[in-house]
């Protein structure tokens, strides 16, 4: 298989990558990244080579820019799929991790496959972070085979499965969704932190810490969204978006939620889908509905026409952040910004000039 060639390719050079593995292990466990015991005489040769390396790299100027940079060569690379889970990584690994995220803005993650230049990502890190339950629905077997040799922490396989949504009642199988419930996606956060604890025990306290100031913004953000849906009267609470991203969400905060797709974007929404939830839309005389940043919005668009012919007028009340991140330096470019943004837009095109 080409995966298993470029991944043996990777394992088996001597660049600086493996290098870099066992200089850390050298200094830690003192075992090789692939788990096997590295002579003693070997390793001093490994690590006073790698000391040469920085001290030769430090002299002309470049460890900030090179790839093979002597400060890089310290930090834990760690790979993750969504951004959600990147924003994580990023704020406790802080300066000790290199946080490298697959999947970048509008990017749908049930239908993303892993390219030539995410594999070689995934190969050279020290560990791979995603969400599971499927979400990542075409990774699943690549993220398995790399979990033989290397580190890979599902971010929410810790969440106890009585707080998990089933799919069509279907035990056994979850709802990916998980992080439009903030208290839930505290989880998620917990287990980036243990795992970075648990390769750099060192700097544990660092990270436990930077955790910890994250998980207080957190408890906040889970209070400011609970403020702003009380803003809106119950039975005006429904949200209607693209494809079931919002279960989680609306169990967390009180709404009825409806999606044109299921909970994965790979079956699409026939017509009798569009005409049975434009009828909902007009029944319920439902101000807005929604479309989201990683789903095409000509489903939404078909729902707002229907509607119409129906004699009732809804508008699409904004883009939420259903799956991916908005651009990195936006308002969306965060998890603590697409959880605002979210429900600001949500609440803001549903209220009624009466509740405004
Ligand atoms: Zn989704």
């Amino acid at each position: 298989m080409k995966f298993e060639k470029i991944v043996h390719n990777k394992l088996s050079s001597t660049g600086l990558q493996v290098l870099k593995a066992h200089v850390r292990n050298a200094a830690s466990i003192g075992i090789s990244s692939t788990g096997k015991a590295v002579g003693m005489t070997r390793m001093k040769h490994i690590v006073l080579f790698a000391m040469l390396l920085t001290g030769v790299i430090a002299l002309c100027g470049c460890g900030d820019t090179s790839p093979s940079g002597a400060r890089k060569i310290e930090k834990i690379q760690a790979v993750s799929t969504i951004g959600q889970i990147n924003d994580a990584i990023t704020i406790i690994g802080g300066d000790r991790v290199e946080a490298i995220g697959l999947m970048g803005a509008g990017v749908d993650p049930h239908s993303y496959k892993a390219s030539a230049g995410d594999l070689r990502k995934m190969s050279r890190a020290d560990v791979i972070f995603y969400n599971g339950l499927h979400l990542e629905a075409k990774m699943g077997d690549v993220l398995e085979k790399l979990a033989d040799s290397k580190r890979v922490t599902t971010v929410t396989q810790g969440i106890p499965e009585d707080k998990l949504l089933t799919v069509d009642n279907v035990s056994g199988y979850h709802d990916p969704h998980i992080w439009f419930d903030v208290p839930l996606w505290m989880e998620t956060v917990r287990a980036v932190s243990g795992t970075l604890c648990a390769m750099e025990p060192e700097h544990a306290e660092e990270f436990k810490q930077r955790a910890e100031a994250y998980l207080e913004q957190l408890a906040e953000l889970h209070q400011y969204v609970q403020d702003k849906a009380a803003e809106l009267p119950e039975q005006q609470r429904i949200l209607i978006t693209a494809h079931d991203a919002f279960r989680y969400f609306g169990r967390a905060y009180g709404f009825k939620v409806m999606g044109l797709q299921g909970i994965s974007t790979e079956a699409e929404a026939g017509t009798k889908d569009v005409q049975d939830l434009a009828k909902f839309v007009a029944e319920n005389k439902i101000r807005a509905i929604f479309i989201e940043s990683s789903v095409p919005e000509r489903n939404i668009r078909a729902v707002t026409e229907a509607v119409r012919a129906l004699g009732w007028e809804v508008k699409v009340g904004g883009e939420l952040f259903s799956d991916a991140l908005g651009e990195a330096g936006t308002e969306g470019g965060t998890y603590i910004g697409m959880v605002k943004h979210n429900i600001d837009t949500i609440v803001n095109a549903l209220k009624t000039p009466e509740t405004e």
